[in-house]
């Protein structure tokens, strides 16, 4: 036996798919975002990055990194253990009351990540409910569907934000059985938004727990930067609300709100919560300060989505094939692998702009595109030179321009991500 063989064929495969993934190296730097250093072949430039998820630039907010340092200097680095050897640090303590309240829950519990509570607390709310039937959108993250996976439950899969299909599901299961409903309120790749007042109706309507992943909603939307539930006042109707610190609020880790009794039965059952390190300290206090800072300012949700729809049109304006999205996540439609990895290397390496090229699995094949997410920190100046270097590329490569109104997937596409785990984010 050769192990090494299996792996490189394994590697040889993804290259014969076309796509393998080399990551740019780069360097963020503080009071200059969203620029950043990008090494290549012993040279560093600055470039600027437009794809970021620290949505609104809250990693360099001088507020969050004043909270990291004080707390790394007062407490140290780690935490010291799992919370079960080595009980809670206060700043955790503090963060849990913070996020129950953004969402107006009873209670908070922090994950390492936004994957790991996802993972963890699907599967262990699935697995407690007995013979529990868990009814997941199609376009659910894959942290969702690994929880999915792992709890071992029955699942039905629902059309993408259709409630006449999730409906003639969980009238199919009755009102005894148990049930949960899982799907997300933003839809990373798309920028699209569930139904969430009518997944409610029908969640009361048939008995149904449900769950929602607001990762890319919280800090963006609401008066309070709650998310899309909170924008449309629903975070009282839905019974465990998800998030990541990781993307608006700009740090690191993940978390469930709900009432006291879910989240006291995740923390007490979830290996994925027990078995490992609590978040650090000074990570902890950072987000806090983020979160109140969000809480209190409407200024940069204003600015964010005033600099979103001036990209949009400006790009629309060049004929860019500008994907319709509700939200801030602007998709650029390349429609083909090779193209959408050419147009990325181009973008960084002639006009020093990086975008991540969006592939399969990630999306639907046919679908490969580029996602743009404009923050608070890209200025009209800005926008102006990246509509410039995508024409450029756009030219360059032979991409399709838009043909007319505005660029739809077909929803028949999105069927792949039926079978393949999605790995957005
Ligand atoms: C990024 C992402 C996650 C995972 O959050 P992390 O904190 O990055 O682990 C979960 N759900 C969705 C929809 C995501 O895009």
């Amino acid at each position: 036996m050769n192990y090494q063989r299996f792996f490189e064929e394994a590697i040889d495969q993804i290259h014969a798919e076309r796509r393998y993934r080399v990551f740019a190296d780069l360097e963020r730097i503080v009071g200059k975002f969203p620029r950043a250093i990008w090494r290549s072949n012993g040279k560093a430039e600055e470039i600027t990055v437009w794809c970021s998820n620290d949505y609104l630039g809250m990693g360099q907010h001088p507020d969050v990194v004043a909270a990291m340092q004080k707390a790394a200097g007062n407490m140290g680095t780690g935490a010291g253990g799992t919370r079960n050897i080595s009980g809670n640090n206060h700043p955790l303590v503090e963060l849990e009351h913070e996020l129950a309240d953004l969402h107006g829950k009873e209670a908070g519990l922090v994950f390492t990540s936004g994957f790991v509570s996802n993972e963890a607390a699907i599967s262990t709310i699935a697995k407690l409910l007995p013979n529990c039937l868990i009814l997941s959108d199609e376009l659910n993250h894959a942290s969702m569907i690994e929880g999915v996976r792992r709890s071992g439950a029955e699942k039905k899969v629902f059309r993408h934000n259709d409630v006449g299909h999730l409906e003639s599901l969980l009238q199919a299961a009755g009102r005894e059985r148990a049930k949960l409903i899982v799907f997300e309120s933003v839809y990373s790749m798309d920028g699209d938004i569930a139904p969430i007042a009518e997944i409610a109706d029908l969640a009361e309507k048939y008995n149904a727990m449900t769950y929602i992943d607001e990762v890319h909603a919280v800090g963006m939307y609401g008066p309070r930067g709650g998310g899309i539930t909170e924008r449309e006042g629903l975070a009282h109707r839905i019974d465990i609300i998800e998030g990541t610190l990781a993307k608006a609020f700009g740090t690191l880790g993940g978390y469930i709100t709900g009432t006291r009794s879910v989240v006291d039965a995740v923390r007490s059952y979830a290996p994925g919560f027990i078995f490992t390190t609590a978040l650090p300290p000074a990570i902890a206090a950072a987000t806090t300060a983020s979160i109140r800072h969000l809480k209190n300012s409407q200024a940069e949700r204003d600015a964010q989505q005033c600099q979103v729809t001036h990209t949009k049109q400006v790009l629309a304006d060049a004929g860019l094939p500008v994907m319709e999205s509700a939200t801030h996540i602007v998709p650029i439609l390349v429609g083909d692998p090779e193209l959408c990895k050419m147009a990325s290397d181009r973008l960084l390496g002639v006009h020093g702009i990086y975008i991540q090229p969006i592939n399969y699995p990630t999306v639907p094949r046919g679908t490969e595109r580029l996602r743009i997410t404009p923050t608070p920190f890209h200025s009209n100046a800005l926008v102006a030179e990246l509509k410039e270097a995508l024409v450029e590329t756009w030219n360059a490569l032979g991409i399709p321009y838009r043909t007319e109104g505005h660029t739809e997937v077909p929803k028949s596409e999105r069927i792949v991500s039926l079978l393949v785990p999605q790995s957005g984010g």
